[in-house]
This record gives structure tokens, C-alpha cells and sequence, in this order.
């Protein structure tokens, strides 16, 4: 049964840690974020490349398709290169997990049960047992096995919990218990219901994701809503945020969530009224332009961008730096206290220059108070 321990701010439940290279998962972890390469495998170049672009959004494991013998191939070369742990991911063909794990890989995403019968998922279990590997047993709605469909009358969360268990026997009889589980369906509900019954039966780390969840749009908020509601529950130790798109943003979608409900903190976050017809200032703007020049950033520091007198001191105040527009200017708050007022052109430019001059952590005070009005 799971039980849910405090910890950071939120309250998680209670799950093993499974270490994927130098990245823990579960057991009080901090929610890591991970994507997926959709380059070639085989090539070698784009691949890395594009794993490069991950690991500077902030990607902190990805994994890499595995489908033929010319991608297993090249994985000595992509761990080798990679700055983040690497997961392979392969089906059906026992071989390729065993030359994965021969590769150096720091994780398998495998279902043991379609590996090729018992010895092989045996053979595969017995090598990454010895090398320290874990192994993530990905139950998707799309590749339910048939008896468990028709058992249950569909891909519904009860039959995925059930797939999923049926792996963990597997592998428990084989004394292996490194495991990570993860259940997903394109439809959120069955995935949250998944989920959540899942983390009721066992302590394993989840990974969890909403899958083929769609466009950058459609996929973005089914991904927050589900990946959302199941880690405010205090469920899942990991995430992937799953979008027909590029995976940069699979990342930038995964961090978002893990921000909102506070439980990583990375880069600025930049908090923007929506305007309306009070405001004088052009706030989208401000803020889009302000978000996009601050993307890459390094800092933790909440900026808040706001269209008027109403909840703009408010919400300025709050925040570690915030500017409450007015008349095609707009007041400047560091640290809760007005510093200035600034003309609306120079508005993006002064806060990258707050931003660059604020203290690092630890170091922040607060600095003299000018009056001003809107
Ligand atoms: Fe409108 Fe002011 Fe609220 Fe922005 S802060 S939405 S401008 S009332």
C-alpha cells in the first residue's frame, strides 16, 4: 500500500529509488523531467545533437528508440556523448535489449512479457540485474495484451494496472525488483484512474505521462491536466510530457507543471496578467517578448508583468521583481518595494537588467524604497 510521506512541498507518495546513471527517480527525488529523441538512432550526430538541445532545456533523462540493429549499434557512441542518462527503448527483440545493456545504457525500457518468452526476458532481467541497469516496464493502451482486453472489455485502467503486474511478477519471480512502471492511454482519465490504482498495490517509482496526448497544443493541456492531477495527488516520480512536436518543447511543457505545483524550481518564471480593457501599457507583449529573452536564463526569480493598478502592485509586490504598468509606464517592484518608474519602451530592458544584477542565491536583500505613482 502506498503511503504518503512529506516531502519538499508537496506531500509524495511513498516510493523506492531506482537510480538511472546519476538520476534518481522516487524515493523522495526531486520530479525529474524526460523526453524522447525522435532523430534517427543510427545517426549518431543528429542524435546527440538533438539530445544536446534536451539536456539545455532541461531534460534530465532521455531515451532513445531502439527498433534495428543499426541503432543498437549506435549507442556506445550516443552514451558516450550524451550529458544526460540514457534509456533505450526496445521491443520484442531480446538481442537488442541485451546490446543495449551491453551499450552501457543506464536504463531499459522493456516489457518483459513481449520480449520473446520467459528465457529471454529471463536472459535480459539476469544482465541488467548484474549491471545494475533498471528497467522501466511501460504498459501503453495501444499494445495491451489481447486477453487482458478482452478480459476487461477494453484497454480500461484496471487492465493496464493488471498488464503492468503481470510484468512485475515476471520480474519478481526472477528475483529482479529494479523497476520503474509506468501505464499510459491517450485518454487522460483512464491514465489518471491507472495511476492511481497503481500506486495504491505498489511502491515501484512511476513514471508518468499521458501518451500520443497530441499537437503542441492538445497535447500540452491534456499532459498538465493529467500529469498535473496525478502529482498534486502526490503521485509520480518522473515525467514525460508526450507531443507531436519538437521534444524541446516536451521538456519546457514537463518543467511548467513540475513549477505550477512547486515542486521543482528552474529558470524565471514570468506571471503575466491577461489585460484587459484597463490596461494601457501593451502587457502580451511586455510579457511574451520579456518570456522569450529570459528562456535560457538560469535563475530562479519569479517576474511578474502586470496591466494595471487593480492587482498589479499586489501581484508586483509578491513577486521577486515585478513592474504594475500604468499610463505607457509602468512601476518597478524589487523585492516587494518600488525602486522606479520606467517609460513603457524600456520596460523588457530594465527587468533583463534587474535580472542580471540580482544577487545570487542567498545573496538577496532589499534595497531602498523610491516612491511613485501610476
Ligand atoms: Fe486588467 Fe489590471 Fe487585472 Fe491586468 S491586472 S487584467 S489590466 S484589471
Amino acid at each position: 500500500m502506498s503511503k504518503l510521506a512529506s516531502a519538499g512541498s508537496s506531500a509524495r507518495a511513498h516510493t523506492r529509488m531506482v537510480m538511472v546513471g546519476s538520476v534518481a527517480i522516487g524515493g523522495g527525488a526531486p520530479v525529474s523531467v524526460q523526453s524522447m529523441t525522435k532523430t534517427p538512432t543510427a545517426d549518431v550526430a543528429a542524435t546527440v545533437g538533438q539530445i544536446r538541445r534536451l539536456a539545455a532545456a532541461g531534460c534530465e533523462i532521455v531515451r532513445v528508440a531502439v527498433p534495428d540493429r543499426e541503432a543498437a549499434a549506435a549507442l556506445p557512441e550516443i552514451v558516450r556523448q550524451s550529458p544526460v542518462p540514457v534509456v533505450a527503448d526496445v521491443h520484442f527483440d531480446y538481442r537488442l535489449a541485451l546490446a543495449a545493456l551491453h551499450a552501457g545504457v543506464h536504463k531499459l525500457r522493456v516489457n518483459p512479457g513481449n520480449i520473446g518468452g520467459v528465457e529471454r526476458a529471463r536472459l535480459v532481467l539476469r544482465e541488467a540485474k548484474s549491471r545494475g541497469v533498471p528497467v522501466r516496464i511501460g504498459v501503453n493502451a495501444g499494445s495491451l495484451e489481447k486477453d487482458l482486453y478482452q478480459q476487461h472489455g477494453g484497454a480500461i485502467a484496471a487492465a493496464l494496472v493488471a498488464s503492468a503486474l503481470r510484468h512485475v511478477a515476471l520480474c519478481q519471480e526472477l528475483g529482479f525488483e529494479d523497476i520503474v512502471l509506468s501505464l499510459k492511454a491517450s485518454d487522460v482519465l483512464t491514465t489518471v484512474e491507472a495511476y492511481r490504482l497503481m500506486a495504491a498495490q505498489v511502491d515501484f517509482p512511476l513514471h508518468v505521462g499521458i501518451t500520443e496526448a497530441g499537437t503542441r497544443w492538445t497535447g500540452t493541456i491534456k499532459s498538465a491536466v493529467g500529469i498535473g492531477t496525478l502529482l498534486a495527488e502526490g503521485i509520480g516520480d518522473t515525467i514525460r510530457v508526450s507531443l507531436a512536436g519538437d521534444p524541446v518543447e516536451e521538456v519546457r511543457v514537463g518543467w511548467e507543471i513540475l513549477k505550477s505545483l512547486r515542486l521543482r524550481r528552474r529558470g524565471i518564471s514570468v506571471i503575466a496578467c491577461p489585460s484587459c480593457g484597463r490596461t494601457e501599457v501593451d502587457v502580451v507583449r511586455v510579457a511574451e517578448e520579456l518570456e522569450q529573452q529570459v528562456a535560457g536564463i538560469d535563475r530562479q526569480l519569479t517576474v511578474a508583468v502586470m496591466g494595471c493598478a487593480v492587482n498589479g502592485p499586489g501581484e508586483a509586490r509578491e513577486a521577486d521583481l515585478g513592474v504594475a504598468c500604468g499610463k505607457h509606464a509602468a512601476l518597478l517592484f524589487r523585492k516587494g518595494t518600488v525602486v522606479s518608474k520606467i517609460p513603457e519602451a524600456e520596460i523588457v530592458q530594465r527587468l533583463l537588467r534587474e535580472i542580471e544584477a540580482w544577487p545570487a542565491e542567498g545573496q538577496a536583500e532589499v534595497r531602498g524604497e523610491t516612491k511613485g505613482s501610476l
